[in-house]
């Protein structure tokens, strides 16, 4: 797969504008702020495709990445973030469950910030990939901020609170140092000769 050819399809605002053409979608979670796009970035070698530091909270649609004409990687709007009027965040969560109940998800990709224990929404993000019975990874981001000592202990709560099957991988990652997009590559894309 060549991650060179990637382009934004849409951003849907609604569940009649999911993409539904039967190729499959890797969907992110994490809340505002936490390197969403970062992520995204890294996993494509990109500087900028995906828009680092939003506004937070300002982006309340799905957006679809197409990927070689192969895969979407699916954008999900941000939540988390305390300035956001509660009619907004009943919109986000409408858009959210139609979207996990629409059977679209191939993959979950739900990002954490390493340093912190899991938000209460972050809980509900897991539940409802739970609720999809398709694999997941927590990707645990901005580890380059942890110490050494910080990092068993950080990725054993995170495991813990989120209630994580043991074949559900917590992977340590640093979107800004590059740490683990590999890893995060190979589970997403698979073995199949990458070519970036
Ligand atoms: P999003 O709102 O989840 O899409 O988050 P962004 O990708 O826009 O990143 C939010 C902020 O966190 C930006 O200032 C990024 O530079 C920073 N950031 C993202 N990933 C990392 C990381 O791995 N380490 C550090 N130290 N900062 C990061």
């Amino acid at each position: 797969m060549n991650l060179n050819k990637a382009e934004f399809v849409i951003g849907a605002t609604a569940p009649k504008s999911f993409v539904r053409d039967g190729l499959p979608q890797i969907a992110f979670a994490g809340r505002s702020n936490v390197g969403k796009s970062s992520t995204i970035n890294a996993l494509l070698n990109r500087k900028n495709f995906v828009r680092v530091g939003n506004a937070p909270g300002k982006t309340r649609q799905v957006n679809y990445f197409h990927i070689d004409q192969q895969l979407y990687l699916v954008d999900l709007p941000g939540y988390g973030y305390a300035k956001v009027s509660q009619a907004e965040r009943d919109k986000w969560g409408r858009l959210m469950e139609a979207y996990f109940d629409s059977g679209l998800i191939t993959r979950g990709v739900q990002i954490v910030d390493a340093r912190h224990k899991p938000t209460a929404d972050d809980i509900t993000m897991v539940n409802w990939f739970k609720s999809t019975d398709c694999p997941f990874v927590v990707v645990a981001n901005k580890l380059d901020k942890l110490k050494k000592s910080e990092i068993e202990p950080n990725l054993k709560q995170i495991r813990q609170v989120l209630e994580l099957d043991d074949d559900v991988v917590v992977l340590p990652f640093s979107a800004e140092k590059r740490q683990g997009v590999e890893e995060l590559r190979q589970i997403i894309f698979g073995q199949k000769g990458l070519n970036h």
